[in-house]
């Protein structure tokens, strides 16, 4: 049965079974689905949008009952475009869902695309890929997931993200001993019942690639709101450009050891003296110390989170930090009427248990304490650990409810409140509806892959592990979704337990992606061999940050594998009418461009033009 036709596609729905074939005229290529489970077709209905289907789904969580579904097909907005709405009684109780169903690519050179962190791919022929299920915002840190081959591709966007996953998934496909590696999205009930209509956003590619699919979000992001530009950002605050070109770097040594003001503005004075332009200091307590790294153009800092509550007792043992929030009143309730565990320090004085505190009340109490403080320590940045990272989820507390959603729109409140007072603002690893009001993320920069306990142990020497060498500073499997979608809009650094200079034998890899991608080093070092090892630091900021500076306001409009063993990339970012054009080897061989121009081994080059 027909569903929709554009200049670009065909759909159809073999509305037994519900799957769906889409016709992608420029090639020929029709996108096949495999079916998930426990469809019954009733009825197929032609609205003035679109078609509707009315089938049944067998409900595990119903006791196998069949449940009414309506799934609603729209093309369009754009001539690629399908949406598809999934609905049923929204005060019913119900597990989760699943539809859309997957589509196959078959195909050696194909790809699953997933914006984990800054971006990765997994070949779908490749068998190691785990089965994996992700959280939208905490698994993936946009909403979207897709797959590209040769001159196909598609993206499916989540529209209504706040309750969703997606699976990653291994299946035969057509015979027993053909395996691909598939994604299907996943929607979760939200308090327990459907809530709300669901809602997906496909559209289908037959060139650019990757490229073209994270395109294709950032035009849906720009549209909705969710996109606010860094020159944008810089009229609401002038330190911004201060942000632009400048590594991060935390003041913290082997084992966090104690380090005094002095030795802060010492080390902030050195960086200036060894000619480092920009910096975003951290972390500093003392007002005049704030000050006097102020004076130096430099961004000052301070950790912060309204996340992880510690008992009372717990706190004394800790020595002596103030509460976030009230125990237990404040802390998010499980549906039990149990405390939701959080954040577990691993300490000489024992193994802590953190728990969490409720959005809303952890905005409450943000919206208190951060004013009171800024009246006598005049920061211009303030970094919000956690509120962007983990996952989002509900409260139970019969005083403070909250769904996804509400838990989403209260971490926003709080980064709000920064950025209209004005502070620069950082926040921990990344979730898009937070651009509006971030200038940095710490972690984006990165992979999800990290080294064993990162955050825990941040600057120990740990060997790197293999899937880290694979996943985190392999070059095979990277691909830069999110700032192909989001570099002109947010800075991306590292994450501080995988910051730059965490294992020395990949400094300088981690440098290159830097380069590659535009975005911030991240260094850690304790006042105990600073002056060891300043120079490296610097030697590190010279190789990196100005051209990380000359790209920061640009679009990156490209990024392309130039060799099929992707150890040779290039960028491309566009600022009006300059564009930088920037090849990295990330080989062992010397690498001669097009033009003749040889690329060392480690080693990159950066091409300036105006049009
Ligand atoms: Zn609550």
């Amino acid at each position: 049965m027909k569903v929709g036709e554009t200049e670009r596609i065909k759909v159809d729905i073999d509305e037994k079974t519900g799957r769906l074939e889409v016709l992608d005229k420029a090639t020929g290529h029709v996108w096949k689905q495999i079916l998930v489970d426990g469809y019954t077709f009733k009825e197929a209905v032609e609205t003035s949008s679109g078609l509707e289907i009315h089938a049944d789904f067998i409900r595990d969580d119903e006791g196998g009952k069949k449940v009414p579904f309506k799934l609603r097909f729209t093309m369009g907005p754009l001539p690629a475009d399908l949406r598809i709405e999934v609905e049923t009684d929204t005060e019913k109780a119900i597990g989760e869902v699943y539809y859309p169903y997957p589509f196959a690519l078959d195909e050696n050179e194909g790809f699953l695309v997933l914006p984990r962190n800054n971006g990765v791919i997994y070949p779908v022929k490749d068998i190691t890929v785990r089965d994996e299920r992700l959280p939208v915002y905490g698994g993936i840190h946009m909403p979207w997931f897709g797959a590209v081959g040769v001159q196909k591709g598609y993206i499916g966007i989540f529209e209504t993200p706040f309750d969703a996953s997606i699976q990653v998934m291994r299946v035969p496909y057509q015979n027993r001993d053909n395996l691909i590696n598939i994604i299907y999205p996943v929607w979760q009930p939200s308090r327990g019942k459907f809530a709300y209509v669901r809602r997906m956003l496909y559209h289908f590619i037959s060139e650019g690639g990757y490229v073209a699919l994270a395109k294709r979000y950032r035009k849906y992001a720009i549209e909705i709101g969710r996109f606010k530009s860094l020159r944008a950002k810089l009229k609401d605050d002038p330190d911004v450009d201060k942000l632009i070109g400048a590594p991060d770097f935390w003041p913290i040594g082997y084992g966090f050891g104690p380090i005094t003001k002095e030795d802060r503005v010492y080390m902030a004075k050195e960086f200036q003296n060894l000619g480092v332009k920009k910096l975003l200091f951290s972390s500093e307590q003392d007002p005049e110390a704030i000050e006097e790294i102020k004076k130096l153009g430099y961004l000052v800092s301070r950790y912060d989170q309204y996340d992880d509550l510690y008992p009372p007792s717990v706190l004394a043992t800790l020595g002596g930090r103030k509460p976030a929030a009230d125990f237990p009143e404040d802390c998010v309730k499980l549906p039990g009427g149990s405390l939701m565990k959080a954040w577990q320090p691993r300490t000489l004085k024992g193994i802590l248990q953190g728990y969490k505190i409720c959005p809303s009340q952890g905005y409450d109490h943000a919206s208190r304490s951060i004013p009171e403080e800024l009246k006598t320590k005049k920061y211009n940045t303030r970094f919000i650990d956690i509120v962007t990272a983990g996952t989002l989820n509900e409260c139970y507390d019969e005083k403070h409810p909250l769904t996804k959603q509400e838990w989403m729109e209260y971490r926003l409140k709080i980064l709000k409140l920064c950025y209209e007072y004005p502070l620069v603002v950082g926040a921990e690893n990344g979730m898009d509806w937070a651009i509006p009001y971030v200038h940095f993320f710490e972690g984006m920069a990165g992979t999800t892959t990290r080294l064993p306990a990162a955050g825990h142990h941040l600057t120990e020497y740990i060997p790197p592990t293999e899937e880290y060498l694979k996943y985190a500073v392999g070059a095979y499997h990277r691909v830069p979704l999110w700032e192909l979608v989001y570099h002109d809009a947010v800075v991306s650094t590292w994450y501080w337990g995988d910051n730059s200079n965490r294992l020395p034998e990949l400094w300088h890899k981690k440098d290159l992606f830097n380069i590659l991608y535009g975005t911030a080093p991240m260094y850690l070092w304790g006042k105990e061999d600073f002056d060891a090892m300043k120079h490296a630091i610097v030697k590190s900021y010279k190789r990196v940050c100005p051209i990380v500076e000359k790209v920061g306001y640009a679009e990156m409009v490209s990024h392309e594998f130039v060799t099929s063993d992707h150890k040779v990339q290039r960028t491309i970012f566009q600022d009006g009418n300059k564009k930088v054009t920037i090849t990295v080897n990330f080989g062992e061989q010397v690498y001669v461009t097009a033009e003749g121009e040889r690329i060392r081994p480690l080693d990159h080059v950066v091409k300036e033009e105006s049009s």
